[in-house]
């Protein structure tokens, strides 16, 4: 089976990356982490997929898997230029302590943030613009050529998170959450076993960590996410949405 050229469609999931999808949550459902990421990255999508990371609290476990199997797999990094410098730092030490060698900073097109949001204050007056301009817009290009890539959202994260399949169709892509069932106990457990660098944030509070001007401190008992654009109904930045909203920059791949 072919896979469609790759590009970004409003159409919603795509009939081929729905049956691959499917084939590789009946495949894969009961398999441990570590042995279907081998799979999709050794195997069903082989050249073909990248991770996309935040480099936030739990990012270094999924990575930490991934360059076990092949330090070389693409890591997608939204540059946003609105993060955080202990962020930007973390990237470089993470990388660098897992061996990984295809860690890709893709920033926002310059002329769109010129255009909207020349002050760097478009997350004040339309948070989900500013999040296409500087999150889903660059990630739609960055995962041009791919057929899937690996998220690391979990279920325990809440919100619309309850209830992550192992593989989804995204597009015209399949999308994998090889951690949809894992646990915090678990995400802090393998940090531990495997003695991976934290975010130095985390010791502050921060417990899910994006752009600066949204992002708050998390009180103990709160959603991980809860200081994620703290005091709005914004939940998600919409690089996970299937049909963003766009308006004057279009995508072109
Ligand atoms: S998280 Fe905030 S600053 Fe970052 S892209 Fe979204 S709205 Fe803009």
């Amino acid at each position: 089976m072919n896979a469609p050229a790759a590009g970004l469609t409003s159409d919603g999931p795509q009939p081929w990356p729905r049956a691959r999808a499917a084939e590789f949550n009946q495949r894969h459902a009961m398999s441990p982490t570590p042995d279907l990421l081998r799979a999709a990255i050794d195997g069903m999508f082989r050249d073909r997929i990248a991770v996309v990371s935040s480099f936030g609290t739990e990012s270094a476990v999924l990575l930490h898997m991934v360059a076990q199997i092949d330090p070389a797999t693409p890591v997608i990094f939204l540059e946003t230029g609105q993060l955080f410098a202990q962020t930007l730092q973390y990237v470089e030490q993470l990388s660098r302590h897992l061996g990984l060698t295809d860690v890709r900073a893709e920033q926002p097109n310059p002329a769109a943030i010129a255009a909207e949001d020349p002050q760097g204050d478009l997350w004040r007056r339309d948070p989900d613009r500013c999040c296409y301009l500087r999150k889903v817009l660059p990630l739609e290009t960055a995962l041009s050529g791919f057929e899937a890539w690996i998220s690391g959202r979990k279920r325990f994260q809440g919100g619309g998170r309850g209830a992550l399949p192992l593989a989804e169709a995204d597009g015209t892509r399949v999308k994998l959450n090889p951690l949809a069932a894992w646990s915090a106990d678990a995400i802090d457990t393998y940090f531990t076993e495997h003695d991976l660098p934290r975010h130095p944030l985390q010791e502050f509070g921060f417990l899910s960590i994006g752009c600066h001007p949204c992002t708050d401190t998390v009180v103990p008992g709160d959603d991980t996410r809860a200081g994620r654009w703290a005091g709005s109904e914004k939940t998600e930045c919409g690089i996970h949405r299937p049909t963003p909203p766009r308006r004057r920059f279009q995508v072109v791949v």
